[in-house]
């Protein structure tokens, strides 16, 4: 069996990358910090074998407790997708402070190198792995989220090294740039209609939808990408 580790895969673009995995047939091991009910929705509409894993990533301790579950599940771990991130209030510099920048740096930065580090510990026979950025690592989000951006430039910089360091073994490592999409973290931001305002600006004229992601991590974990680390894809409209 060849285990998808999806982290933030309860809903919005980890639960869309989470059930295209099973269409692929995949086991998809859905990750959550705290929607259970929507992990488990999900987990048992996906048909495929899958399970849903609780697990705040921001914390290390954390991280290698997923780890461990994942271990008891058998099989081989073939590819993890580091999409779980989150962004804060909208605010311009002088509203951001430390804990927020711990938070936003924890989640979107330290959690996903060291799930990194844990998959490769596990990824004997090669394997595959897709960060979740974002086009803000490129726009910077000036007014609203410029530590969000930063943190997605920071994820950026850690695929390229990744895919250097890591292609001896076998293992690729690609990121993933979304533009606006259709989710509930613009609610988080404290504006949910985000991506209503914001669409129109793109040159393809609207914002995306979580399975318009969906396809391009995919398709960076198959063997069609057998050539490919260190890319970075924009998926993001034109924008
Ligand atoms: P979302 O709808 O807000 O979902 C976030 C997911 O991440 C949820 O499953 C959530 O779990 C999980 N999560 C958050 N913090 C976590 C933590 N500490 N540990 C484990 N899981 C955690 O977000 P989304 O829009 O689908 O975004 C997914 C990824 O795409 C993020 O990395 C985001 O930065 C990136 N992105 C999104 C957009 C966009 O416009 N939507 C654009 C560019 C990039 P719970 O459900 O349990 O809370």
């Amino acid at each position: 069996m060849k285990w998808i580790l999806v982290t933030g895969g309860s809903r919005g673009i980890g639960a869309a990358i989470a059930r295209l995995a099973a269409a692929r047939g995949y086991a998809v091991a859905v990750n959550y910090r705290s929607r259970a009910e929507e992990a488990e929705r999900l987990v048992a509409e996906l048909g495929a074998p899958a399970v849903a894993l609780q697990a705040d990533l921001s914390r290390e301790s954390e991280v290698l407790r997923l780890f461990a579950e994942l271990d008891k599940l058998g099989g081989v771990l073939h590819g993890l997708v580091n999409n779980a991130g989150i962004l804060e209030q909208q605010s311009d510099l002088l509203g951001i402070g430390e804990e927020r920048l711990q938070r936003v740096f924890a989640t979107n930065v330290f959690g996903p190198l060291l799930c990194c580090r844990e998959a490769v510990r596990r990824m004997g026979g090669g394997g595959a792995i897709v960060n979740v950025s974002s086009a803000a690592a490129r726009l910077g989000s000036p007014g609203e989220y410029v530590d969000y951006a930063a943190s997605k430039g920071a994820l950026d910089t850690l695929t390229l090294g990744l895919a250097k360091e890591l292609g001896a073994r076998g293992i690729r490592v690609n990121g993933v740039r979304p533009g606006v999409i259709h989710t509930e973290i613009h609610a988080s931001g404290g504006e949910p209609g985000r991506a209503d305002r914001v669409g129109p600006t793109a040159p393809l004229g609207r914002s995306g939808q979580p399975e318009e992601v969906a396809g391009a991590v995919l398709w960076l974990l198959s063997e069609e990408a057998s050539y490919t680390t260190g890319a970075i894809l924009d998926v993001a409209g034109g924008r």
